[in-house]
């Protein structure tokens, strides 16, 4: 890995490209630009963990409509809570979601902490989210970490391809080190940086002939060695797998019109293989999405 080049004229000059380029082509999602609270960044970060945020924001205005706070949203119901995650997928966030509400109702009167150590003790937040909350909600001076954040600057500031995994300590460093000091100004490079990862810098292929980057960045300077190498997880295939069958069952309880449990005759009708079937419900009721009655009926916990 290359030395890190820190303070050098050349990140100077990544900074100067990049807000620019920020203020003229950031997406305006409901959350973003001081339009929401703390609480509905929490809720759209939870939300984007696995789901792209272009994909999160009809979801996430729906969901703030209904439940603006988090004492709101601790007191629906479960069937409620699954029933609005719709197709956001992973509903076990959902879940963990609503186990946070409570806790910042019960124990935080109903306001976010702005401490990182109450933040990450929170269910379901990890150091992504609450460095998150803390930056864009509470223009904390932290640096926020994701694979967004990591590629572009593992690839403009050191000119290596990110390997994906678990961020490195180099990663760790490079990330703090080139954050700039003014608090806003830093909240301002966190969005910028992953925005431009999320959008122009991708994986597999970074369209670098409009990147505001470009002239200054490592990567294309060294022929972009190694591009894409990082991505040597196998694509997950969708079809045939229990996330599958776990959907088809989730979506056809909110489908239901009446509160009536869905009996197991409907659903094999879902899927041919019962043991599949079988075993994602039993999946489904360990992880508190549904409960099992007996003749493997099911509903929404109450
Ligand atoms: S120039 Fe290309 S590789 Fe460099 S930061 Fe921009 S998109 Fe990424």
């Amino acid at each position: 890995m290359a030395d890190l080049p820190l303070d050098s004229p050349q990140i100077v000059e990544l900074k100067s490209r990049l807000f620019p380029w920020w203020d003229s082509n950031a997406r305006d999602l409901p959350w973003r630009f001081g339009k929401t609270t703390p609480w509905g960044i929490l809720v759209s970060e939870v939300m984007s963990q696995q789901t792209q945020m272009s994909r999160v924001a009809p979801y996430w205005t729906t969901w703030m409509n209904v439940w603006p706070d988090a004492r709101a949203l601790a007191k629906a119901s479960t069937a409620e809570v699954i029933t609005a995650w719709g197709h956001l997928g992973y509903p076990r966030r959902a879940l963990r979601l609503q186990e946070c509400a409570r806790v910042v109702a019960e124990k935080y009167n109903n306001r976010l902490p702005q401490r990182y150590e109450e933040l990450i003790a929170l269910p379901g937040v990890g150091d992504y989210t609450a460095s998150a909350v803390l930056s864009f909600a509470f223009n904390a001076r932290i640096a926020v970490i994701d694979t967004n954040i990591r590629r572009v600057l593992s690839r403009a500031a050191l000119g290596v391809e990110s390997l994906g995994g678990a961020a490195t300590v180099a990663e760790r460093n490079l990330a703090n080190d080139l954050l700039p000091r003014d608090s806003k100004e830093s909240n301002i490079w966190n969005q910028a940086t992953m925005e431009l990862g999320a959008m122009v810098c991708t994986a597999k292929n970074p369209q670098c002939e409009i990147c505001p980057l470009c002239e200054k960045c490592n990567f294309v300077a060294a022929g972009k060695p190694g591009l894409a190498e990082g991505r040597t997880r196998p694509r997950q295939h969708f079809k045939g797998t229990n996330r599958q069958v776990r959907g088809l069952i989730l979506h056809a309880l909110r489908s239901k019109t009446d509160a009536e449990p869905l009996c197991y005759r409907e659903l094999v009708k879902l899927w041919p293989k019962s043991a599949q079937l079988d075993e994602c419900l039993m999946s489904l009721d360990d992880d508190g999405l549904i409960e099992l009655l007996p003749d493997k009926a099911i509903r929404f916990p109450k």
